[in-house]
């Protein structure tokens, strides 16, 4: 249990598989964190007051958690505690997911949006685009970087509110489908923020964590 007076946060990244040792150079930098700590027991989860679950294979991620006994911790966790998903890590977080493997894939859930996976299609069509998130990161753009990315289908609930959408069409994919939402202590993006030096939403997720310590 943290007081409500703390100042600094540890944070952890969960590291079962993909993209965590960004997320946690970008936030041993950042003033606001004590620690960032990768996460992959209970008592590491135990231990922190913020998760990020990173980019990576959410297939993979969600099959890893269940062999490790970490899938239920991990739904007990989101529902209460400050979580950022990117790319898979959004896949996970998502209610409802489309495009997903046969037979389907456990998804930890609690927030309350659609994600449609890989649909940009594979690797190659990887690609970056700037986003303008004012109440975010302030006026200057947001270069994201999209890998085998998801995109947000729907919003299940009005306690979601949207914080980003593609500015152009991207392939098949329309401008203004939407890439990145907040609902309270919860956030998502389909993209890739730790694989820049832009450290502003990293920032902007600290600052959720502080006003959402439980
Ligand atoms: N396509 C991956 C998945 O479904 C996500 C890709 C990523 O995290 N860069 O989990």
């Amino acid at each position: 249990m943290v007081s409500e007076t703390k100042q600094k946060l540890t944070i952890g990244v969960l590291a079962l598989q993909g993209a965590f040792l960004e997320h946690i150079h970008m936030l041993n930098n950042l003033d606001l964190v004590e620690e960032a700590i990768p996460v992959r027991t209970l008592e590491q989860l135990n231990a922190v007051d913020a998760l990020i679950i990173p980019g990576g294979e959410s297939t993979a991620m969600a099959l890893i958690a269940e062999r490790c006994q970490l899938l239920e911790p991990l739904r007990e966790f989101v529902r209460r505690k400050p979580t950022w998903g990117t790319c898979a890590g959004m896949i996970l977080l998502a209610d409802e997911a489309t495009s997903t493997k046969k037979g389907g894939q456990q998804l930890l859930g609690g927030l309350e949006i659609a994600v449609n996976r890989n649909q940009f299609g594979t690797q190659k069509d990887s690609f970056d685009t700037l986003l303008h998130m004012p109440e975010l990161v302030g006026d200057d753009p947001f270069r994201a970087v999209f890998i085998r990315a998801p995109v947000i289908t729907a919003i299940l609930s009005d306690s979601v509110k949207v914080v980003a959408r593609l500015e152009q069409a991207v392939g098949q994919t329309e401008a203004e489908t939407i890439v990145a939402v907040r609902q309270g202590h919860l956030f998502a993006t389909a993209f890739h923020p730790e694989l820049t030096h832009d450290d502003r939403l990293h920032k902007y997720f600290v600052n959720v964590a502080l006003q959402h310590l439980s």
